[in-house]
């Protein structure tokens, strides 16, 4: 049966509690930056998509200079707090730190970025100053990690801008899309309101493109416009079953999570979750911590081909989530208009497709799972509709640019709404590389 309140206050305090705990001393986050070999030509500073100095910051602490590792931090990543909290990093900065070739743990790099950035959002220490205005003004749509990242990097450069933002919040999938025990909803708002500290720039909430603002009026009244509206669309299985009541989108059942009392969100006794991708992982490991008496994943091709880390798949692992490869959902069968059965087809792994991955190809057996709730996570899909209303050049919705510019002239675009849906991290280099190309765009134009 699909129902709230499984746990008591405690349980839930402790499922959802920090899954990354932070330094409990300094003294031990002093012993683990002086670890660090501070290398030459650092890999981990490589394998950064926003470039963070990494043997800087990290030698900043070991010298006790954390407002200086902060500045180091936040000049590369405004979101450096939060990303140090979601960040896939054994794929990142930590694996690629040279312990690893000496089969030692690499350096706690998060842990430490955690540190230093905690000590500034506590303490509020605004370490950018905002150049003399320029008389500019910039337009982005969505206070995602991209917009955010873009309005303070314009923001230093003495350039006004307006943030439109179509939810009631900012920091988009941080805010919205991640595990409550990854990051909290209090964390977020925090890191928002302390981007938001340089001045210059401001949110207007509940204003969606295409509905309460549209691409010309934006395009009317400022210099440039940025889009980092993000990808929103939960891809339908479209198999039958599929409008049963317990059939729920990923997206949906961690956004409830984040924002109803943990006690409030109904969850079912078994619980299936399509898809291996992190938002899968996180509503199946969340299923669980709701009091779920089982979760089971289901993934049409191998673990070899999983898009989740391998850290994220032992999370599942350790809460006990149960995972079937090589099967894809068929059919959910219903009673009394409630899921009562999962259907899924026995899959093997055929040609390579375009991304370079063996296709699954159905084997035509099949298998019945007995779920009463079942929960798609088979990945997002970009705003095609809207994309195409405004005549932007995209592909199947992603929005295409050239030099982060679109086909509209002034009209500039990143993150998740170009790459169809990465990292946190690559939103915020996305929306830097945005702030860094309408800088450009705006001096050519003062030029004429
Ligand atoms: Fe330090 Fe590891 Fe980076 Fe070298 S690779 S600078 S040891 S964190």
């Amino acid at each position: 049966m699909i129902q709230p309140n499984r746990l008591t206050p405690d349980q839930y305090a402790e499922n959802f509690s920090d899954i990354h705990p932070p330094f409990e001393t300094t003294d031990a986050a002093l012993v683990e930056a002086n670890r660090c070999l501070f290398c030459y030509d650092a890999p981990c500073m490589k394998s950064c998509p926003t470039g963070i100095d990494v043997p800087k910051f990290i030698k900043q602490i070991a010298t006790e200079n954390i407002k200086g590792s902060a500045h180091t931090i936040f000049v590369s990543n405004i979101m450096g707090a939060g990303c140090s909290k979601v960040c896939p990093v054994e794929k990142l900065c930590e694996g690629a730190c040279v312990y690893n070739f000496m089969e030692e743990a690499p350096i706690s790099i998060a842990k430490l970025q955690r540190y230093s950035t905690e000590k500034a959002m506590a303490a509020n220490w605004q370490l950018f100053k905002r150049k003399e205005s320029t008389g500019k003004k910039i337009a982005i749509v969505g206070a995602g990690p991209a917009g955010l990242s873009c309005a303070h990097v314009l923001s230093r450069e003495g350039i006004d801008v307006t943030i439109f933002e179509k939810e009631a919040k900012g920091g988009g999938l941080m805010t919205y899309g991640i595990a409550a025990y990854k990051v909290t909803p209090e964390f977020c708002e925090d890191e928002v309101n302390y981007i938001l500290g340089i001045g210059g720039i401001e949110i207007k909430y509940n204003q969606e493109l295409g509905k309460d603002i549209s691409l010309a009026d934006l395009q009317k009244d400022f210099d440039a416009v940025y889009l980092g509206i993000g990808v929103g669309l939960a891809r339908q299985l479209e198999i039958p079953g599929e409008e049963l009541e317990g059939v729920e989108d990923a997206i949906k059942f961690i956004y409830d999570i984040r924002n109803k009392g943990f006690n409030l969100v109904a969850v079912g006794d078994h619980v299936a979750v399509i898809g291996m991708g992190m938002t899968a992982i996180d509503a199946a490991t969340q299923a669980k911590r709701l009091g779920a008496k089982k979760v089971t994943m289901v993934y049409r091709r191998t673990e070899n081909e999983k898009p989740c880390t391998q850290a994220e798949l032992d999370i599942a692992k350790l809460d006990g989530c149960e995972i079937i490869w090589l099967a894809a959902p068929k059919e959910i069968i219903g009673e009394n208009g409630k899921v009562k059965q999962l259907v899924c087809s026995k899959m093997k792994l055929g040609e390579e497709d375009a991304s370079g991955r063996r296709s699954p190809v159905d084997t035509g057996e099949a298998f019945i799972l007995d779920v009463d709730m079942v929960i798609k996570a088979a990945g997002q899909m970009p705003f095609e509709e809207l994309v195409k209303s405004y005549q932007i050049d995209n592909k199947n919705g992603k929005i295409k640019i050239e030099k982060e510019a679109t086909n509209i002239a002034g009209v500039f675009a990143g993150g998740d709404c170009v790459n169809g849906g990465k990292e946190v991290v690559d939103a915020v280099q996305a929306g830097k590389d945005g702030a860094a190309a309408m800088i450009r765009y705006l001096s050519r134009k003062g030029a004429k």
